[in-house]
C-alpha cells in the first residue's frame, strides 16, 4: 500500500447501533475521525462490509507513533451527533473554556439549600438566563419552574416517568407511556429498558384507545424525526400527564412563536448548542412533588450529575447568552447556526427537486419572536420518503447513504431520517451520494 494517503469509511455507527465488528472494539466506538494504526488499515481495507474507502489526498500530517499508511474514517452514522456547531466553537475555543483545578468538584453537593442539591448555581442561573433571552419559556412570569438537571435529557426522560406514574399496587397495569407516531427511535428503548412495573411503552398515541387507564404522552416539538410543530393528541387531560421533550426549540431549529409555559419541559445542551458529549440535560418543572421525584430518581441512578459537566455547559450557555446581546463582539450562535442549517436545506431541496423519487416535508414560515423576523422551521433533519423504492433506508445505503429506516419511529419503511447536523464533509458527501440516485451526479 502507497505511503501515505487517507482512506475514508463510511461506517454504520450510532449510539443506538452495534459497533462496528470487524473494527477494534474501542475503535468501533469511535465517532469522530482518528488515525488508524497500520493494522486497522489492513483490517479496514481487506473487508468486503466496508463501504468503498475513498483514496483522497496525503494529509500531509502522520502521527510519528503510527507507521503509513495512513488512514481516518469519517464517521457518517444515521444517528444526530450534532458536530456540525464544532465550527462555531473552534471560533470560541478561548471565551467558552473552562478550566477547573485539582481541588474543585469533589464533593456531590453543589448547593444544600437547593431542593436541587446537586445543581450548579451558575449552571442554574445560564439556563435562566438564556431561556429569558431566547424568550422560549416563561421562566421570568410569575411561574415558578424547578430545575432539575440530568446526565442528557435521556436520563430525565426516565426521571419523567418515575416521577409520574403511580407505584403500582399488586394486579395493577403499568401506565401507559405513548407518543405520536413518527416518535423519536429512543423513546421505547428508553421506556421499556429496564422493564418497570411503573410504566412501559404503548406506541402510537394515536391508536391510544383505553379510556380508563392513566398515561403519559410525549410531546416533541418541534418534532425528531420530522419537524413538525405539534400538540398532544389524547384528549384527556385528568387520565393523562404529559412530558414535553423541547430539545429543537431553538431559534436556529424553529421560530420562537410563544413561551412555552407547560408542567413539565425537557432540554438539552446536545441539540442546543451542540455539546452532546457534556451529557446535560435540565426539566423546567411546575409541581414541588414531582420535581422531588425525578431529583430522587437522578440521586439514586447516578448521585446527581457531573459537577464538572455542568460547569462547562454554564460557560457554554453564557457564552451563547453573551453572543446574542446587541452589543456582542462576537457573531449571534443562533444566526450563525441557522445560516449554515438554512442553506444545508437549500441545498438539499434543490437536489431533492431534480428527479422525482423523494419527498421532503415543508413548514409553515411563522413569526420568531427572538428574530424579531419571519422564520420557518428548519429541522435538524431530513425525514425523506421515497415514492416508489419500498425501503427508504435500503435504498440509501445501497448507495452508501446511512439513514435511520422509518420503522424505529414507528411508521412504514418508506420514510428515513437523515441528519444535517454533520460536520461541512459528511453532509457533503451526502449530497453528493443523494446526487448519484438522484441522476445528477454533483461530481460531474
Ligand atoms: N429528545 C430528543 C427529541 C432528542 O432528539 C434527543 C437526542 N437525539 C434527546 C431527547 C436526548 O438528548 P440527550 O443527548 O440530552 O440525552
Amino acid at each position: 500500500m502507497g505511503a501515505a494517503w487517507i482512506a475514508i469509511v463510511t461506517a454504520r455507527l450510532s449510539q443506538h447501533d452495534d459497533p462496528v465488528p470487524w473494527l477494534s472494539p474501542k475503535l468501533g466506538q469511535a465517532r469522530t475521525m482518528r488515525w488508524l494504526t497500520p493494522e486497522e488499515v489492513d483490517l479496514t481495507l481487506a473487508d468486503p462490509k466496508v463501504a468503498d474507502p475513498e483514496v483522497v489526498e496525503d494529509p500531509g500530517v502522520a502521527d510519528p507513533s503510527m507507521v503509513c499508511p495512513v488512514a481516518c474514517i469519517v464517521i457518517s452514522g444515521p444517528g444526530g451527533d450534532p458536530t456540525m456547531f464544532e465550527a462555531y466553537w473552534k471560533k470560541m475555543s478561548e471565551r467558552s473554556a473552562v478550566t477547573l483545578a485539582g481541588s474543585q468538584s469533589l464533593s456531590y453537593n453543589s448547593d444544600t439549600k437547593n431542593l436541587s442539591w446537586y445543581l450548579e448555581p451558575k449552571l442554574e442561573q445560564e439556563i435562566r438566563r438564556l431561556h429569558a433571552i431566547v424568550s422560549n419559556v416563561a421562566v421570568e412570569e410569575d411561574d415558578h419552574y424547578y430545575i432539575v438537571v440530568g446526565t442528557g435529557s435521556s436520563q430525565l426522560i426516565q426521571a419523567a416517568f418515575y416521577a409520574l406514574s403511580q407505584p403500582p399496587d399488586a394486579g395493577d397495569r403499568p401506565t401507559t407511556v405513548v407518543c405520536a407516531a413518527p416518535y423519536y427511535s429512543a423513546y421505547p428503548e428508553i421506556t421499556d429498558l429496564v422493564r418497570s412495573r411503573c410504566f412501559k411503552w404503548g406506541g402510537d398515541a394515536r391508536s391510544f384507545e383505553r379510556d380508563d387507564e392513566p398515561f403519559i404522552e410525549l410531546v416533541t416539538t418541534p418534532n425528531n424525526p420530522d419537524g413538525a410543530i405539534r400538540e398532544p393528541v389524547v384528549n384527556r387531560p385528568h387520565q393523562g400527564k404529559v412530558v414535553y421533550d423541547l430539545a429543537y426549540y431553538w431559534p436556529h431549529f424553529t421560530p420562537i412563536t410563544s413561551p412555552a409555559n407547560h408542567d413539565l419541559m425537557l432540554f438539552t445542551i446536545s441539540k442546543c448548542t451542540g455539546h452532546a458529549g457534556s451529557r446535560i440535560g435540565w426539566a423546567l418543572v411546575r409541581d414541588k412533588e414531582v420535581a422531588k421525584k425525578m431529583i430522587k430518581f437522578v440521586d439514586v441512578s447516578t448521585i446527581g450529575v457531573s459537577k464538572d459537566s455542568q460547569l462547562r455547559a454554564a460557560k457554554i450557555l453564557e457564552t451563547v447568552s453573551d453572543s446574542c446581546s446587541t452589543a456582542a463582539d462576537i457573531e449571534n450562535f443562533f444566526v450563525f447556526s441557522r445560516n449554515i442549517l438554512k442553506e444545508r436545506w437549500n441545498r438539499l431541496r434543490e437536489l431533492v427537486k431534480v428527479a422525482d423519487l423523494f419527498t421532503l416535508l415543508k413548514y409553515p414560515i411563522q413569526y420568531c419572536r427572538f428574530a424579531k423576523d419571519m422564520a420557518d422551521t428548519i429541522p435538524a433533519f431530513g425525514w425523506i420518503e421515497s415514492k416508489g423504492e419500498e425501503d427508504c433506508a435500503e435504498l440509501l445505503k445501497k448507495h452508501k447513504i446511512l439513514g435511520r429506516c422509518g420503522t424505529k419511529f414507528g411508521v412504514g419503511k418508506q420514510f428515513a431520517r437523515i441528519s444535517l447536523v454533520s460536520k461541512d464533509e459528511e453532509f457533503n458527501l451526502l449530497l453528493q451520494r443523494l446526487s448519484i440516485i438522484q441522476g445528477t451526479d454533483l461530481n460531474h
